[in-house]
């Protein structure tokens, strides 16, 4: 039955009782301040429910069981200063027309859920950044402090959470109404993409795919390549005050949950079975995820699976793989081997893009779509070889003509005409369909 959400208690008190240590935390520097934005944050309604984070780990089951494919995307770091209607109501956008593209490539309903209304912290390689002599904190997302050099901006600040969590919340809101409202035709995002492949430069290339898809656009539709009015949220589960102070007890099941979102990760560098980050998801019944890089051994990454996931239940456990188009074939059919030998439910997924990060001559951080497109290809032909299930891609895109990754449109020289993330580069809209195109025409030829 469907309990009121002021019957969510806070869970804080519980979940913030941790024994390990916290990798990639601020060091806030006034507790008084950091305690007082927590207990503000412990007070505040949950931006998602239970109950949609179990629909949603219902789809995920169906991933895992190879019967649906997740097309999973948004920015690297959401930026408060860049919130803005239009541009999330295109990075929504576009995550539907993928998964138009991609439900057709796998003939697969999808499951689509934005890296947004959450993704606010960042983990970093070093503590502190040294620009002229000066050393100031890094940034470490803007639900810690800013990203412009200066002492005031880079000094972490606790409020920033409030402002992220109101920012988060009226993200949110708009993307109910957009995908309940506007997108949520099927023959929105599949107009969309034919109007992408007759402006592509590729237009010759990518005509006859288009043709295919809009001939198969009758499979759109309740049972068809997305549930229309359907956008799930997620983000990088890091920020462990945060996370913690938005966990909340379902009173229907006495089930914890991280109600900042429906979907959590853990990245890369805080996915120690001994660390915090572990064990706060442990608790949390939320589907959730873990990237998993070219250094995880078989052993480390089974025992991974049995902390997080110790039912095995289906749906529960995303499996983010982010090891570059270089170590790909070398680092992971013996995981998907060991994996599914020993009879684990998982969802196998592809983040082609944390592997293959390179600096440009010009300094901004970028990415080839050629390694892009390399790692995703190898990603499906492994996990396939392996009789498992590809289950889904996990892109840093935007539906803003941004120049950042490097291939189709845009060479290093292009990078600072409009280079706008504030961490990671995004694939533009072109480059994200450019993408889905290819891969549909490695899978269905
Ligand atoms: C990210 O997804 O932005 C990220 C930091 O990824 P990873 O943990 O895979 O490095
Ligand atoms: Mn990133």
């Amino acid at each position: 039955m469907t309990e009121p959400l002021t019957d969510l208690p806070a869970a804080h008190a519980e979940t913030s009782r941790r024994s390990l240590p916290a990798r990639q935390q601020p060091r806030w520097p006034d507790p008084v301040a950091r305690d007082a934005a927590v207990a503000a944050l412990s007070a505040s309604l949950p931006l998602v429910v239970p109950r949609e984070c179990d629909r949603l780990t219902g789809r995920l089951a169906a991933v895992a069981r190879g019967e649906a494919f997740l097309v999973q995307g948004g920015d690297c770091a959401e930026s408060l200063e860049a919130v803005d209607a239009a541009s999330i109501g295109r990075s929504a956008s576009l995550l539907q027309q993928l998964a138009t593209v991609f439900g057709y490539a796998m003939s697969l309903p999808t499951v689509t859920v934005a890296r947004m209304a959450g993704q606010y912290a960042k983990p970093r390689s070093a503590p502190t950044e040294v620009r002229g002599g000066v050393e100031l904190p890094v940034y470490r997302g803007d639900a810690v402090n800013g990203h412009a050099f200066t002492a005031a901006d880079r000094t972490p600040d606790p409020h920033r959470m409030l402002r992220v969590y109101h920012a988060s919340a009226a993200t949110l809101n708009l993307v109910r109404a957009y995908v309940g409202g506007e997108h949520s035709d099927p023959s929105y995002a599949l107009e969309r993409v034919l109007r992408f492949a007759n402006a592509s430069p590729e237009r010759a290339h990518h005509a006859v795919l288009a043709k295919e898809i809009e001939r198969a656009g009758g499979f759109t539709g309740a049972d068809g390549w997305y549930t229309p009015g359907e956008l799930f949220m997620s983000h990088e589960g890091l920020l462990l005050d945060y996370e913690s102070a938005l966990t909340r007890v379902d009173p229907a099941t006495g089930r914890a949950y991280a109600t900042s979102g429906h979907l959590l990760w853990i990245g890369e560098r805080t996915r120690q079975l001994d660390g915090a980050h572990v064990e706060y998801f442990a608790k949390i019944s939320n589907p959730i995820a873990v990237k998993v890089g070219p250094t995880a051994t078989e052993d480390e990454l089974l025992r991974l699976i049995d902390r997080l996931s110790p039912e095995g239940e289906p749906g529960r456990l995303t499996l983010v793989v982010r090891m570059g188009a270089d170590r790909i074939r070398a680092a992971l059919p013996a995981l998907v081997e060991r994996v599914t030998a020993e009879g684990r439910a998982v969802a196998w997924i592809s983040d082609p893009m944390h592997g293959n990060t390179i600096t440009a001559p010009t300094g901004h951080k970028t990415r080839r779509l050629d390694d892009v497109r390399a790692e995703l290809t190898a990603f499906f032909e492994i996990v396939r070889a392996q009789g498992a299930h590809p289950g889904g891609v996990h892109l840093e895109l935007t539906g803003d003509d941004v120049t950042e990754c490097v291939g189709t449109d845009t060479g290093f020289d292009d990078l600072p005409t409009r280079y706008r993330s504030v961490c990671d580069p995004r694939l533009n809209p072109a480059q994200s369909l450019d993408l889905a195109f290819h891969l549909t025409e490695v899978l269905t030829t």
